[in-house]
C-alpha cells in the first residue's frame, strides 16, 4: 500500500514537471485570420503548431502568456518584399517582426536567384527570424540567358528561360514574378511572358507583376496582366497596386473595376498595397528604358554623348509636365552610395546645392549625373491618399512593404519597411475606420496565405503553424516617417513564429525560428 501511494506521488509530481504544451496563451481575443468576429478562447502550442484551441483550457504549459486585452491573430504574411542580400546582415529581420509579419515572399519585381533550390536550402542554414518563400524572378531568369539585350527571346533562348522557371517551381518558388518597368524585363513582350508562367502554372505557382505602367498607361499595363493570367491559366497578383504621377489621381475609378470585372470573368486576379502616397524605386526609372540598356558603363557612355543627353533631358522634363510639377521636388534620395550626405534630399535641393539654377532643366542634367555616378534609391512622392483608400476598401487586396530587412540607421528608406501593417491597424482600423479590425487581419494573413498557396499558415487554427501575434489594438502604431524612417512599430507585445517567442513584452528576443517555405509544385 505504501510502495503504492509512493508511486502515485512519484507519478504525479512528473506530470507536473513535465508540462503538457510549450505555450499556453489566455485571456486574448482571438481574430482567426478568416475575417470571422474575435472571441475569447486559450490557445495551446506543442512542436510548433496550435494543438488546442478551447475556453478556460487548465493544462499546464512551459510558457503562459497573458494576453488580458490584446488581440491574437495568425502572425501577417507580407507577400511583396525585396529581402535578397540583406538576410545575413539582419537574420532577426527586426523591422518586419516588430510589425507583426512572421513570413515574406521574397523574389519580387521580377528579381530573384536563379536557383530557387540553392537559396531556400541557404535561408533555412541561416536561420532567421521570419519564414521565407520565393518567386522566380523573370528578370533574373532572362539576364541568365541574354544579358541586358534590348531585344526578343529567340526560340533557344525561351526554350532556356523556360527551362530555368521550371526547375526553379521544382525546387520550391510559389510563382513567377515580373518587373516590367525593370532592366531587361522592360525589353519582353507579352507572349515570352505568357510563355514563362504557364510553365510556373503547371506548378501551381502564382504569376506577380510589377507591371510595365503604374501611371499615364497604367489600364494598359493592367490589360497586359490580365492578358498574361488568361492566356497562361495562372492567378494573378498585382504588386504595389497604385496611381502614380498626380494627373492620373482619381483613377482607381477606372482601374478597380477592371479588376472586379476580370474576377467576374472567372480569372483569379487579386492585387496588394503599401499604405502610403509616396513611391520607392530606383532613380534610373526617371530615364527612357534605351538608354539602361547593357549595364552602368554602356549607361555612363550613352550618358555623355550630348544627343542622348539632350533626348533623355526631354524625357525627364516631359515627365514633369505631366505630373503638373515645376521641378523634381517629389524625387528624394533614399540612399546615393557615390554620396551618402545626399540621403534624405530632394532632386530639387541637391541640383541646388551643386550651384546650379533652380530650373527643372538643370535638375534633369543632375538626376544624369547621378546615374552617370552608379544611381540612387528614391522616394517618390506622387500618390493621392483618396486612391490609397479606395484601394484599401477593396476586399481582396493584400498590405505589402515592398521592403528589405533594414539595417537600422543606414539611408533615408521609405517607412513602409518599418510600419506597414502598423499603419494599417492604427491609421487605418483604429482612426479612420476605413475598414475594420477582422477584415485588416484577414488581409494580413488567410488571404495571402490563400494566394500563395501557403497551407499551413494564416488562420488560428488547430494544426497550423503556431505563427502568432499578440498586440494591442488601442495602441498599435508606426512610428516610421519620411523624416526619421528608423523606427520600429509599437503595440505588438508578443510574436510566435514556428512556437518560439521572437518577441517578449515588446522586445525582440533574438530567437530565429524562421524556416523556409515551400511552393505546392515542389519537388524533393
Ligand atoms: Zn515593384
Amino acid at each position: 500500500m505504501k510502495r503504492i501511494l509512493t508511486l502515485t506521488i512519484a507519478l504525479l509530481l512528473i506530470k507536473s514537471a513535465v508540462a503538457q504544451f510549450d505555450v499556453i496563451i489566455r485571456n486574448g481575443k482571438i481574430i482567426d485570420g478568416t475575417g470571422n468576429n474575435w472571441y475569447y478562447a486559450d490557445i495551446a502550442i506543442k512542436d510548433g503548431k496550435i494543438t488546442a484551441i478551447q475556453k478556460n483550457f487548465t493544462a499546464t504549459a512551459t510558457k503562459v502568456l497573458d494576453a488580458k486585452g490584446l488581440v491574437i491573430a495568425p502572425g501577417f504574411i507580407d507577400v511583396h518584399t525585396h529581402i535578397e542580400g540583406d538576410e545575413a546582415k539582419t537574420p532577426t529581420a527586426d523591422n518586419f517582426i516588430y510589425d507583426g509579419v512572421t513570413t515574406v515572399i521574397a523574389g519580387n519585381c521580377g528579381s530573384s536567384k536563379v536557383d530557387i533550390g540553392k537559396y531556400l536550402t541557404w535561408i533555412d542554414s541561416l536561420k532567421l527570424s521570419i519564414n521565407v518563400a520565393s518567386l522566380i524572378g523573370h528578370n533574373d531568369v532572362r539576364k541568365a540567358v541574354m544579358g541586358r539585350a534590348n531585344r526578343d527571346a529567340t526560340a533557344a533562348e525561351l526554350l532556356q528561360m523556360e527551362a530555368l522557371v521550371e526547375k526553379a517551381m521544382q525546387a520550391g518558388a510559389v510563382g513567377l514574378s515580373t518587373g516590367l518597368i525593370y532592366i531587361p524585363g522592360t525589353y519582353s513582350k507579352t507572349p515570352e511572358i505568357i510563355s514563362l508562367a504557364k510553365v510556373a502554372a503547371k506548378y501551381n505557382g502564382v504569376y506577380a507583376t510589377h507591371m510595365r505602367d503604374e501611371a499615364d498607361s497604367v489600364t494598359q499595363a493592367i490589360e497586359e496582366a490580365l492578358a498574361i493570367g488568361r492566356g497562361a491559366n495562372i492567378p494573378v497578383e498585382i504588386s504595389h497596386f497604385k496611381l502614380s504621377g498626380q494627373q492620373n489621381w482619381g483613377r482607381s475609378n477606372e482601374t478597380l473595376p477592371m479588376i472586379i470585372a476580370a474576377r467576374k470573368e472567372g480569372l483569379d486576379v487579386t492585387i496588394d498595397q503599401y499604405p502610403y502616397t509616396a513611391s520607392s524605386t530606383s532613380l534610373s526609372t526617371l530615364l527612357p528604358g534605351e538608354i539602361l540598356a547593357d549595364g552602368q558603363d554602356s549607361i555612363t557612355a550613352r550618358l555623355s554623348r550630348p544627343e542622348i543627353k539632350k533626348q533623355a533631358t526631354a524625357y525627364i522634363l516631359k515627365k514633369l509636365k505631366n505630373r503638373k510639377l515645376k521641378h523634381l521636388s517629389y524625387a528624394v534620395v533614399a540612399y546615393y552610395k557615390a554620396d551618402t550626405t545626399l540621403n534624405g534630399k530632394s532632386i530639387e535641393a541637391i541640383n541646388l546645392l551643386k550651384g546650379r539654377k533652380h530650373k527643372a532643366k538643370e535638375e534633369a542634367e543632375t538626376v544624369m549625373e547621378m546615374m552617370m555616378q552608379g544611381g540612387a534609391s528614391m522616394v517618390f512622392h506622387g500618390m493621392s491618399e483618396k486612391d490609397v483608400q479606395q484601394i484599401m476598401k477593396y476586399p481582396f487586396n493584400m498590405f505589402a512593404s515592398d521592403a528589405s530587412i533594414r539595417a537600422f540607421g543606414e539611408g533615408a528608406p521609405h517607412p513602409r519597411g518599418y510600419g506597414t501593417n502598423a499603419r494599417v491597424l492604427g491609421k487605418y482600423v483604429r482612426e479612420e475606420k476605413i475598414i475594420s479590425l477582422e477584415e485588416a487581419v484577414r488581409r494580413m494573413t488567410s488571404l495571402p496565405a490563400q494566394k500563395f498557396q501557403l497551407k499551413n499558415i494564416g488562420m488560428i487554427k488547430e494544426g497550423m503553424n503556431a505563427d502568432i501575434v499578440i498586440f494591442d489594438e488601442a495602441t498599435v502604431t508606426d512610428k516610421s516617417s519620411f523624416e526619421a524612417p528608423h523606427q520600429y512599430s509599437v503595440g505588438f507585445k508578443f510574436v510566435l513564429v514556428n512556437g518560439k517567442l521572437v518577441v517578449e513584452n515588446g522586445k525582440h528576443t533574438g530567437v530565429r525560428s524562421g524556416k523556409a517555405q515551400y511552393g505546392l509544385g515542389t519537388i524533393m
